[in-house]
């Protein structure tokens, strides 16, 4: 898909948050070539009054400057409504630039789907208090083609964590977004628990996902469906995800629920 990048100026680079756990988070690209079809955060075409999720990507050209030297207490979370290690990062190497001029006190957790990441150990090695997550849902085959067309594969990302957790970095899993009967949780813990020292579980956020991809997965999947609206059943189906963590004794940071 033809992308088109737009330059901007931002007035601050740190924005305050009511992500949980975080204060604070940093999206030096808003938008994100990865296009994903549920994401939460398409609703900024709408607001920015930008054409197709995915078709745009915002570069915030002066964030090194803003972020330089510039220490903010409470926890920083990079990024909540792009991938900081989307493709474009691989020639700018903005994402990079900013950690190498952040303050090195603060507190700082970076979230992607790409392996990318992996070019940056030896700066996240240089920060007091850092963690570093993959997201992951094993989505593979003409499910990943409809979904999530543009992100990396499954595998990669795997390894991704298993390298950080060799480079002694501390390292998390975001299953997201659990859909029942198309992302397998159990599979994914058996995979990873090796080596991540973390787990946050992220139920889709139907709401936010969109009329378009609510449409869809009503009518190919609908059992799926009407899991995630029935109660009764989402509660059943999270007490069965919760059991079987206890069982494998993996540490869970979060299970986040949306609102319907
Ligand atoms: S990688 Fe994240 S930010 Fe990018 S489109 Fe997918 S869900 Fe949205």
């Amino acid at each position: 898909m033809p992308i088109r990048f737009i330059k901007v100026k931002a007035k601050n680079i740190f924005t305050k948050t009511k992500l949980p756990g975080c204060k604070w988070v940093i999206n030096q690209y808003v938008g994100c070539q990865f296009s994903c079809r549920y994401c939460y955060a398409k609703f900024l075409c709408k607001w920015k009054n930008y054409d197709k999720w995915g078709s745009w990507v915002e570069i915030k050209i002066n964030a090194v400057e803003k972020v330089k030297d510039k220490y903010v207490d409470g926890f920083v979370f990079m990024s909540s409504v792009s991938d900081p290690y989307q493709p474009i990062e691989k020639k700018l190497c903005l994402t990079r630039k900013i950690l190498e001029n952040m303050n090195k006190k603060v507190k700082i957790g970076i979230q992607s789907k790409s392996s990318l990441l992996l070019r940056d150990v030896d700066v996240f090695k240089k920060f007091k208090t850092i963690e570093v997550g993959l997201t992951i849902n094993g989505f593979d085959g003409k499910l990943k083609h409809e979904i999530e067309p543009y992100s990396p594969p499954h595998k990669k990302r795997l390894n991704a964590l298993k390298v950080l957790k060799e480079e002694k970095i501390k390292n998390y899993a975001f299953i997201s977004p659990v859909i029942p009967g198309l992302v397998d949780v159990e599979k994914i813990i058996m995979e990873t628990k090796g080596f991540v020292d973390k787990y946050w579980i992220e139920i889709l956020n139907l709401k936010a996902s969109g009329y378009e991809f609510v449409e869809w997965l009503k009518s190919n999947f609908p059992e799926s469906y009407n899991i995630l609206v029935n109660k009764e059943k989402m509660n059943k189906f999270i007490k069965n995800i919760l059991k079987f963590s206890n069982k494998n004794k993996i540490v869970i940071e979060d299970l986040i629920l949306h609102k319907l």
